[in-house]
Parts: structure tokens; sequence; C-alpha cells
């Protein structure tokens, strides 16, 4: 039998009863309710770079659905099933502004992960 602490089997309690550790559960527990998740708005880009991970895959060959009802609908039933953290990806979102916007008004919190050539406007928080 080892009595070495690393072996103890920790309660959560336990480890919270250190104020340091509290502190730092305290400072991030409040985003607990983030659930995350990615979509590629296009399948075009105004660049190419080297090694780019969308156009070395398959994913480049995926249709566009350049319909906002579509999007609107998609980002309803993403919030049905408890997204509620977005990531709008590529190949180049500031593209399809229309349907960033339309991906913003229904869930405000995200990303938008551009290459930053291309202005998207502010009404896209
Ligand atoms: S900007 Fe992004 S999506 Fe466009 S080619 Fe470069 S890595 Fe790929």
């Amino acid at each position: 039998m080892n009595d070495c602490p690393s072996n103890k089997e920790w309660k959560f309690s336990e480890i919270l009863a250190d104020h340091k550790i509290r502190a730092r559960w305290e400072k991030v527990r409040k985003y607990f309710f983030l659930r995350e998740s990615t979509y590629d708005m296009a399948n075009r880009c105004n660049i190419r770079c080297e090694g780019c991970y969308y156009y070395e895959g398959d994913k480049q060959f995926a249709e566009e659905n350049r319909d906002p009802a579509a999007w609107r609908e998609l980002m309803r039933a993403e919030k049905a099933r408890g997204i509620t953290y977005v990531v709008l990806a590529g190949a180049e979102p500031s593209l399809v502004p229309e349907l960033c916007e339309v991906c913003f008004q229904e869930m405000p919190l995200g990303t938008i992960a551009t290459n930053g050539l291309k202005f998207i406007p502010e009404s896209i928080n």
C-alpha cells in the first residue's frame, strides 16, 4: 500500500477547500453554461494559405447553403439541443455576412474564425 498523496482519491469538495483553487473555480464557473459548436459557413476563401486545414481535406467539396432562413432554422435547432456558443468558420465566413448576421441574431455568443481581410459589419457583434 502506497501512502503517497497522489494516490488519494479526492472528493471535489476537498479540492475546493483549497482557497486558491476555489478562487479560480469561482472565476470560471459562470461560463459553464457555454456549449460550443462549430459551423463551416462557406466553401470559398479570398486567399489560399499553404497547409490550410479546409482545403487539405474533403470539407472543400461540401455544398454551400446560402439560404439565411435555413441557417436561422439550424441555429434554432442547435439552441434547442443546448448549444449556447457558436464558432462560425470556413472556409471564410466574412464572405457570407448575411449568414453570420442570422446566426448572431439567433445565437449572440460566439466567435467568427476569419482571416480578417474582409470587414465584417459591426452589427454582427
Ligand atoms: S484564410 Fe483560412 S480558410 Fe482561407 S486559405 Fe487560409 S487557412 Fe484556409
